[in-house]
């Protein structure tokens, strides 16, 4: 049974599903989430970094959209999702605050290599 506090619905290719946040070791071993077509539940494990939790979380969403893509085009799409949610997120925020457009654009450059 899902502890609601940890938990919420989300529509997916016109279903409901339940991401649930989870202790680690309630997953399989080297899984960092999982995601059961059968009961419409993806788990999410907890006390991840923030990219990771995204990366993650697009990841099983992305199983649960298109269930039959590979698990190599499935890194391939979350991973770059969530590193462009990363910068959207960074240069809109820079742009709330930063106040000129060249400050954003000095800000984008200045975190561009670490995030890849
Ligand atoms: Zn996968």
């Amino acid at each position: 049974m899902a502890d609601s506090s940890r938990s919420f619905t989300q529509m997916i290719s016109g279903k409901r599903w339940r991401i649930v946040f989870v202790d680690p070791q309630e997953l399989p071993d080297n899984h960092l989430g999982d995601c059961d077509i059968i009961s419409r539940r993806i788990r999410i494990a907890l006390g991840m970094s923030e990219q990771e939790t995204k990366e993650t979380l697009l990841h099983e969403i992305a199983h649960a959209a298109v269930w039959d893509l590979d698990e190599e085009a499935i890194v391939r799409v979350a991973n770059a999702q969530a590193r462009a949610l990363t910068k959207a997120n960074f240069f809109n925020q820079a742009l709330l605050h930063g106040g000129k457009s060249g400050d954003s654009k000095k800000l984008s450059t200045g975190r561009g290599g670490t995030l890849g």
